[in-house]
């Protein structure tokens, strides 16, 4: 015989089978069976067993509910799905059978929304895509912000999309093709129905209250239509509350925005440096001084995205200029962003009614900071420039007064216990508050009165949880009892008693207490409704206090590290006086970094070929330039004495030697499938860095390789783009001879005494060696492989096998290093050596000498052999 209880728990159970179902049962989630054994061993908690009437046992671990959403973020993370059931009947009201239990909620890792388990500056995004013959529908919403947008794209930009935005979770239909996500994305598969065109527009419309998508520019994108259906219909079977809260959806272009494919923002270190995946290298952390968690997720959004449209960006260097010009401006803009919390999400809470008395508090305390900020972006006769900001701050007075009113400055984080409610706001609950205070007073002050009744002087008055109210008296003193006092309970030292007229306060103050606890969480709902009815407002103000915050922090940055406006064009041309690379230059500390000038057009230097010695600072010159485009394309400024920036549609990369294991492909694989993506997709607005194609074969290939590559990308009738092209095979200087605009670069170095000496400067010119043995010398190999390289190499380029001879012979360069070579024969430490150096030859008779100097020939030869 099953009980109520587990045929409840089966058949809720049967409606989730892919998610581990905790069911809520008095203060514990309780898990069974086989989601008990999972959680059991993921979250280390004791598997016991339980049970159920006269049937067997079944497994059991369960958690306490308080702390579920630690255990809860284990479980996200570890990629489980978890349904929570929750009992949504007091036990006293259906006392036949179980209480009623429902699942509230399916957390997912693109639905969760408690901040614990949030990044303060990063979106948490839920995506789904559906392909087409050669076309993609995306859609993402953060349910913690309510963003929500769709778009359609050519199939190859979804790689793109994805790496942009990294959510947290993508549907994708059952019977779609495995999709390449970065590790940070899972994957799940929905049915095919919720991708189809007719459900996902019912479901929209449906969700919307419209009679159309027109609004929304969706109608004529049945892609973008699907995935946008797809997130609504996952999120009412998962977040209920959350699709509730979701009142648009924006449909958006890529057009405007410049690509970035998933390898060049890893090469780029956008958001992560590459060495050691630390955040604390990456662009976003040079940039980010952010006050806000809302200015930080959107600095974040712009560096994965900048524009291809010169008025906003002038908008944007305007606005940064603005702030720049001031230091007092900014520090006094900083000081009001430091009182403002996670507006955007707090008001999330608010409407989805999962906020805390708190969080209204903090909300009053943000939105306080608004007109003050409203008044210092209005305050002078260049404020035109961020007017734009002032006018999107708008009156929230109302909002602050009506929570100031409602709520007491320091509430507890729930209701329940009369604290939430500030005195005054409500007549009843004032009234029910202070009859049960004055109940409480009254009970207080039995204690004296009843010692002053009985003569007991150590007579106490307490609370327990079980028993209520008593008095407590201690044996010796038992016989002094008056004969009202009531036996409640008997302790070692003495007894507790009650009086009638104790539990009659007892039972007013309890009263009271549900009473006050029933009026204060209606009270605090109401306010949080009313609040929620300023959502435009509210949403509007905290997005111009993130875009100032962006530019503030932009602003503090560039006058912090000398950063200068750049200009912006339409034209083909990139040009850069004395340009740092603002992460490097950071690493290095103060005066290091040596600049570098850039001159880059289509029509005269397009293809700059950049040699010199490994280490000579090649790489991170080409990724400078790169980067420098990039922070010009969102607003910001550069660290440059002067920049002239044509905008740039798409900047690709081929840098580095990375060995994408994970992907099961080699080195060469990689590199030759992320050239091929470049030829294949580049146009002639794009930049290109390429460092070191072509290193992973063999150097005839790699040459060959190399060779025909930039070949292909100055003269293709659709290429011709600017690109940097970093080598350390010196023969590709020769490009320049038969190619009109590619030029030679390379990287001074000043050799002293066969040291060589970086100078980290880009001079005009190639480079006319490769100093790669001068770079193991300094990377510490032992002198005898150095001179043996020496020697080895004299002896290559003297038997012509340097391919593509670039006419300077190999033969001089031999010379060049025949005498080193010839000093190479002697090793610089042997023990013949040693003991050669030690000998005091002017001591030695003559026999003594000939015996001393067959001995080291025969050293000597036992060396050679
Ligand atoms: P390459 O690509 O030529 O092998 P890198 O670009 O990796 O060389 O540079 C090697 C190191 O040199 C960098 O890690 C950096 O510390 C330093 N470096 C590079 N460029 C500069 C510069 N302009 N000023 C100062 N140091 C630099």
């Amino acid at each position: 015989m099953t009980t109520p209880a587990r045929r409840q728990y089966l058949r809720i159970k049967s409606e989730h089978e892919d998610a581990i179902l905790l069911f809520r049962m008095g203060d514990f989630y309780e898990t069974f069976d086989d989601d008990a054994r999972i959680i059991a061993r993921e979250l280390e908690i004791s598997l016991t067993s339980r049970e159920f009437g006269s049937s067997s046992r079944v497994p059991l671990a369960g958690i306490p509910y308080h702390a579920l959403e630690s255990y809860l973020a284990r479980l996200i993370r570890k990629g489980y799905k978890v349904a929570i059931c929750e009992q949504t009947s007091e036990s006293s009201r259906s006392q036949k059978g179980p209480v009623d239990r429902e699942v509230v909620r399916v957390v997912t890792p693109g639905t969760i929304v408690e901040d614990s388990l949030l990044e303060g500056k990063a979106n948490n995004y839920l995506s789904a895509a559906v392909t087409e013959g050669d076309f993609a529908g995306f859609a993402y919403v953060d349910i913690t912000t309510s963003e929500y947008a769709a778009t359609q794209i050519p199939i190859a930009e979804l790689p793109v999309e994805l790496a942009r935005l990294s959510p947290a979770e993508l549907l994708v239909p059952e019977s779609s093709d495995p999709v390449d996500v970065d590790a940070r994305t899972v994957v799940a598969s929905v049915g095919d129905d919720s991708f189809d065109l007719e459900w996902a527009t019912e479901t929209l419309m449906r969700h919307f209250g419209v009679s159309s998508l027109e609004a929304f520019g969706c109608d004529r994108l049945p892609l973008a239509t699907r995935a946008a259906g797809a997130v609504i219909d996952y999120l009412a079977s998962t977040q209920r509350s959350a699709a509730a809260q979701l009142t648009t959806l924006r449909t958006y272009s890529t057009e405007l925005h410049m690509v970035l494919d998933p390898q060049t923002r890893r090469n780029l270190e956008l958001f992560e440096g590459g060495r050691w995946g630390d955040r604390s290298s990456s662009l976003l952390s040079a940039l980010d001084r952010t006050r806000t968690p809302m200015g930080g997720r959107r600095l974040r959004a712009w560096v994965g995205q900048p524009l291809l449209d010169l008025s906003e960006l002038n908008r944007r260097q305007d606005a940064v200029e603005w702030f720049h010009r001031s230091s007092l401006r900014r520090e006094r803009v900083l000081a009001l962003l430091d009182m403002v919390s996670d507006i955007q999400r707090l008001l999330n809470r608010i409407r989805g009614f999962g906020a805390s008395p708190r969080d209204l508090v903090s909300l009053a305390a943000s939105l306080e900071a608004a007109p003050h900020l409203k008044e210092i972006l209005s305050e002078d006769e260049d404020a035109c420039r961020v007017a734009s900001l002032a006018e999107g701050i708008r009156d929230t007075t109302q909002v602050v007064a009506l929570i100031r009113d409602a709520i007491s400055d320091d509430p507890p984080l729930a209701t329940g216990d009369g604290k939430v409610i500030r005195h005054g706001f409500s007549p009843e609950m004032d009234r029910v508050r202070d009859s049960a205070r004055s109940a409480q007073q009254y009970i207080a002050q039995m204690e004296s009165r009843e010692r002053e009744r009985t003569g007991i002087k150590s007579l106490k008055v307490g609370y327990n949880k079980v028993f209520g109210y008593y008095i407590e008296i201690s044996n010796a003193n038992l016989k002094m009892a008056p004969d009202d006092y009531v036996r409640r309970q008997t302790l070692v030292g003495g007894e507790r008693f009650i009086t009638p007229e104790m539990k009659e306060y007892e039972s007013r103050i309890l009263t009271a207490q549900d009473r006050m606890s029933d009026i204060e969480s209606d009270l605090f709902r109401q306010v949080c409704s009313q609040v929620g009815e300023y959502a435009r407002e509210i949403a509007a103000t905290a997005d111009a206090m993130a875009d100032v915050d962006v530019f503030c922090s932009l602003a503090e940055v560039a006058a912090r590290n000398g950063y200068i406006r750049p200009e912006l064009s339409d034209s083909d041309a990139i040009r850069i006086r004395q340009g740092r690379h603002p992460v490097v230059e950071r690493a290095l500390g103060a005066g290091e970094f040596v600049p570098n000038d850039t001159e880059l057009s289509c029509e005269s230097g397009q293809l700059a070929i950049i040699t010199g010695p490994n280490m000579a600072g090649k790489s991170t010159y080409i990724r400078q330039v790169a980067i420098l485009a990039l922070m010009a394309q969102i607003g910001s400024f550069v660290p440059a004495q002067s920049a002239e920036i044509g905008l740039v549609d798409r900047i690709f990369s081929r840098v580095g030697l990375q060995d994408d294991l994970a992907l099961g492909q080699s080195t060469f694989m990689v590199e030759m499938v992320e050239t091929a993506s470049i030829l294949n997709h580049a146009t002639r607005r794009s930049l290109i860095i390429l460092d070191e194609i072509g290193r992973g074969t063999s150097t005839f290939d790699g040459l060959a390789i190399a060779r025909s590559v930039a070949e292909y990308i100055h003269s293709h009738p659709s290429l011709g783009c600017k690109t940097l092209f970093a080598t350390h095979y010196h023969e590709l200087t020769e490009l320049a001879d038969y190619l009109p605009r590619a030029r030679n670069f390379n990287v001074a170095v000043s050799e002293d005494r066969g040291e060589i000496v970086f100078l980290r400067r880009i001079v005009p010119g190639g480079a006319d060696r490769s100093y790669g043995i001068h770079v193991a010398k300094i990377a510490g190999m032992p002198a005898a492989v150095v001179n043996r390289a020496w020697e080895a190499l004299g002896a290559l380029e003297d038997a012509g096998g340097r391919p593509y001879s670039n006419g300077r012979s190999g033969s001089r360069r031999a010379a060049e290093h025949s005498k080193s070579a010839q000093l190479a024969l002697i090793p610089m430490s042997s023990p013949a050596l040693d003991e050669l150096k030690r000998l005091d030859v002017a001591s030695m008779t003559p026999i003594e000498a000939i015996n001393k100097l067959y001995e080291l020939q025969e050293q000597a030869k036992k060396v050679d052999t």
